[in-house]
């Protein structure tokens, strides 16, 4: 399986529920590797052009008013099939479906505040990723753990 990189943000709701330690933690625990993050106010036109896809829904005012309505926490982790695996342990969109266990099943309420976003796909996490780092942001570098996970 190839070794990917992905895209998680740490919502405004989770940054002021003191939620950033707990979500890292899930990613550290699991094997994967972070090479980027920041904490950082997002401004209007990032918001809308990260949420492009959800343009003409009736849900996008609010949801571009709720990421730019506080400091967010963005993340790259990197590790095998990450993009998956980062939207299972997330949980559904839907914090009322998601399983316990799951990010949003143990600390979500609403679709609106669903503490968490992970990039969807190989393509989307590209784009993602470019779209919130610049290079100079993402650091390589090697763990001797490496070889086991
Ligand atoms: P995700 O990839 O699991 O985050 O879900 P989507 O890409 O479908 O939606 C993006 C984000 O928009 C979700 O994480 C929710 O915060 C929000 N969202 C989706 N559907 C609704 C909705 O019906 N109402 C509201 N208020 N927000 C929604
Ligand atoms: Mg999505």
């Amino acid at each position: 399986m190839a070794k990917q990189r992905t895209f998680i943000m740490a919502k405004p709701d989770a940054v002021q529920r003191n939620l950033i330690g707990d979500i890292m933690q899930r990613f550290e625990r699991k094997g994967f590797h972070l090479i980027g993050a920041k904490l950082m106010n997002v401004p209007r036109e990032l918001a809308e052009e990260h949420y492009a896809e959800h343009k003409e829904k009736p849900f996008f005012g609010e949801l571009v008013d709720f990421i730019t309505s506080g400091a967010v926490f963005a993340m790259v982790w990197e590790g095998e099939n990450v993009i998956a695996t980062a939207r299972n342990m997330m949980g559904k969109t839907n914090p009322a479906e998601a399983a316990p266990g799951t990010i949003r099943g143990d600390f979500g309420i609403s679709m609106g505040m669903n503490i968490i976003h992970g990039s969807d796909a190989p393509e989307t996490a590209e784009r993602e990723i470019t779209l919130w780092f610049n290079d100079n942001e993402l650091h390589v570098y090697e763990k001797t753990i490496n070889k086991w996970i």
